[in-house]
């Protein structure tokens, strides 16, 4: 099986679109659309089609490229069953253990509510990949919108038991933020501080922190590194309020 291309898209002030095209079947995805225009753009500049939209969650800058991205392709929308109500653009809606394919590429479906009570998180097991969303960000997590801290905490527990190796794609470049405040939740944490020291320097250059991987942030993400739920939900709640 052939590796999958990952192409990342930047868009508005801090999101990343994830490109995902399989060079075997000729199929092309796209993860979390917040705006079409630049994904149309990428796609149509790498002669891909895309075949299909896949939403982790319903927020406007995960799901506001759908609408335009069908119109252009006639590409189907795959989102959680559980925000289907939120979601109007939704062609095929998904929940737990279901699987979505790219080509010969198996995705499988991760609930991981908490930022919203939907979220799910794409799986492929055999390529060591995972599209995050707004679940597991670079050294940190999404906020508490429509869920609880011991939910997030067992989403942390469940990606932290995913193969070392797998890689990470997540919807934001907040890592910079994130590295501030991991040093602060853990001081003594040498791969912390060596990391936080990297992504100033990625930052200043103007490089993206993403992909992760499942190694570097369980040694590196204070949220995904928390002991128990009430320390979990201590950091959670501390960071929300953090001016690093
Ligand atoms: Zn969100
Ligand atoms: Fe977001």
């Amino acid at each position: 099986m052939s590796k999958l291309d990952i192409v990342r898209i930047a868009a508005l002030s801090d999101n990343y679109i994830w490109l995902v095209h399989d060079p075997e079947s000729g199929e092309t995805m796209v993860v979390d659309p917040a705006e079409a225009d630049p994904v149309l753009a990428e796609a149509e500049r790498r002669g891909w089609t895309i075949s299909a939209i896949w939403n982790t969650h319903w927020h406007p800058d995960h799901t506001g490229g759908n609408a335009a991205i069908k119109q252009a392709t006639g590409a189907p929308v795959i989102a959680p069953a559980a925000e289907a109500a939120k979601i109007p653009t939704a062609d095929r809606l998904v929940m737990e253990g279901d699987t979505v394919m790219l080509g010969k590429h198996i995705a499988t479906v991760l609930e991981t509510p908490a930022h919203t009570a939907g979220h799910v998180t794409y799986h492929f097991a055999d390529d060591a990949v995972a599209f995050t969303g707004d679940t597991l960000f670079a050294m940190g997590c999404g906020r508490l919108f429509e869920g609880t801290a011991a939910q997030m905490y067992a989403n942390m527990q469940r990606l932290a038991a995913l193969p070392p190796e797998t890689s990470v794609y997540c919807a934001h470049e907040y890592t910079l933020s994130n590295a501030r405040y991991a040093r602060v939740a853990e001081p003594d944490n040498e791969a912390i501080a060596a990391r936080l020291r990297e992504v100033e320097k990625m930052r200043e250059r103007g490089e993206a922190t993403v992909p992760t991987t499942i190694a570097l942030e369980r040694a590196t993400n204070p949220f995904m590194r928390a002991q128990s739920i009430e320390q979990f939900a201590e950091r959670r709640a501390s960071k929300d309020v953090f001016r690093g």
